[in-house]
């Protein structure tokens, strides 16, 4: 454990079973320095613990940096359900789930992902409070992704002035792949913003949806990436950015919605900056669920919500500016930033205070 490069110095890893339910999951606790770790509960069939304990190290990792760069007072964490072959999610599965949370005291806050949704929260809710992401009758703050569009949205304004400045969204072309939850809505803000869009699904229904709404022009699903385009925006897989499709990009931004849209951190970020492309890194672009989530258990929060989302935006000027300056790949910029601000420790005493008390 101790010495694979996913474990990344993790405070705490958690394996819990529950034989009745047929529990068998990994809750990973990547840092509270900042506050309780977040991170939401993935539930699928996995090939292997091996597999299922890399995901689970390197999402909460992931989710550490995202939370110190949004600065929002959480630490990162994540939990993964491995389902057996053939094994249903049950509400008594989701609730023995809970339990696991509620085991931990309040140091892991779980919410949705892959493979989870609001229903299951609610299960979840009934054994511990520890838990984000509940509808709004139950007194969550409902889907986040509407939050996680316009972050992206913002993301996308201040890469087009970071590298055009002066232009505005009037005639900027955008490729956007994948019109789910985040694609289509931050389809929606371009094209009232007067961009040209672009776009892939591999629903053929959603597509055409969008070239009958904002006149967008429809492209091969393996080949969007490659469009002629001034940002390409990821919004649907990970591992889009590769040894493959970094040479065929035509785009000079990428900016989109996607987790882990570089293959390989270390070789396809300084690839993009070789061809000078702008990259928007990820985890900052895509943050504004988090800071929707967050937001539930910070006081006044759900007020703030649209600022600090909109905030993405100076945070990844800022990033650009670092890059920039250092002579690095912005990805490498961002995780230098979030790694100071945790070395730094809390810097909102009162919403770590807050934090901290929901979770106890
Ligand atoms: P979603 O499942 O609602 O939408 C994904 C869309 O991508 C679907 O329409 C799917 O058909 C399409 N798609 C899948 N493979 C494709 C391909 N090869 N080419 C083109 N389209 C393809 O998911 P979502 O909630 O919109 O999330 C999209 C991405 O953003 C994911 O990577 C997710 O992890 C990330 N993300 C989402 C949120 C959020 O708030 N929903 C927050 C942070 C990050």
């Amino acid at each position: 454990m101790f010495s694979r490069s996913s474990f990344a110095d993790h405070e705490q890893v958690v394996y819990a079973t529950d034989k009745a339910t047929g529990l068998r999951c990994i809750i990973a606790v990547h840092s509270t320095r900042l506050g309780p770790a977040i991170g939401g509960c993935r539930i699928r069939e996995y090939a292997g613990e091996t597999e299922a304990l890399d995901d689970v190290l390197r999402l909460s990792r992931g989710m550490t940096m995202k939370a110190a760069v949004a600065h929002a007072p959480f630490g990162g964490g994540k939990m993964v359900v491995m389902l057996q072959p053939g094994q249903e999610k049950t509400p008594a599965l989701m609730q023995s789930v809970g339990r696991a949370i509620e085991r931990l005291g309040g140091r892991y806050i779980t919410g949705e992902d892959v493979g989870s949704t609001v229903t299951d929260m609610t299960e979840i809710r009934r054994e511990t409070r520890h838990v984000l992401g509940l509808s709004q009758e139950q007194g969550g703050s409902g889907d986040p992704s509407p939050s996680t569009a316009l972050g992206c949205f913002a993301g996308i304004s201040a890469a087009i002035e970071f590298r055009y400045p002066g232009q505005d969204m009037h005639g900027v072309t955008v490729a956007v792949q994948g019109l789910g939850n985040v694609g289509w809505r931050l389809c929606q803000l371009l094209h009232e913003a007067g961009a040209q869009l672009t776009v892939s699904d591999l629903l053929s229904d959603r597509v055409q949806r969008a070239v009958r709404l904002w006149d967008a022009e429809p492209a091969d699903a393996s080949q969007i990436h490659a469009v002629n385009a001034d940002i390409f925006a990821p919004c649907a897989l990970g591992a889009v950015l590769n040894t493959e499709t970094i040479p065929q990009l035509k785009a000079g931004i990428i900016a989109g919605g996607a987790n882990n849209q570089l293959a390989v951190e270390h070789r396809d970020g300084p690839a993009l900056m070789q061809r000078g492309v702008l990259y928007a890194p990820d985890y900052v672009i895509n943050s504004g669920g988090m800071i929707q989530l967050a937001a539930e258990f910070m006081p006044n929060g759900q007020s703030d919500v649209e600022r600090r989302v909109l905030g993405i935006g100076d945070t990844l000027t800022a990033i650009f500016e670092h890059a920039e300056r250092e002579g690095i790949p912005c990805n490498a910029a961002a995780d230098q930033i979030a790694l100071a601000r945790l070395d730094a420790g809390p810097v909102e005493p009162a919403d770590r205070v807050a934090a901290k008390s929901a979770a106890q």
